[in-house]
């Protein structure tokens, strides 16, 4: 122990060879074990037991979800509400285009009408 005034400090616990805590035990190159402290569920390092498979809470998904959205533009709804205008634009030209063939057909509109406002 360390007695900084009335404070000790523990050696004990301190990271050592006598270090009390759980150690990773990969195995190394050397032949031996890792004896960096064991801090992940698989019971390695931070180095060992491989990579992190993503955030698992709703909560974390949302975190990982708000760091990686810039601006918003092409968010699942975003996206959708797109995809719901542009079948209603399709819709919309297509009636426009069926009253204009019935217009050529009953002869109210001339078949190149729209090529007189290019003009
Ligand atoms: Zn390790």
């Amino acid at each position: 122990m360390i007695a900084k005034g009335n404070v000790t400090i523990g050696l004990e616990t301190r990271f050592g060879p006598n270090w009390p805590g759980v150690r990773c035990g990969a195995r190394t190159k050397a032949g031996g074990e890792c004896q960096r402290p064991a801090i992940k569920r698989t019971g390695r390092c931070t180095r060992h037991g491989g990579k992190s498979t993503g955030p698992r809470t709703q909560a974390g998904r949302d975190k990982i979800a708000a760091l990686h959205t810039t601006h918003g533009r092409l968010t699942k709804e975003r996206r959708e509400a797109a995809k719901k205008r542009a079948a209603v634009g399709r819709k919309v030209r297509a009636e426009i285009k069926e009253i204009e063939t019935s217009l050529v057909e009953q002869g109210v509109l001339d078949r190149n009408w729209r090529k007189d406002w290019i003009l």
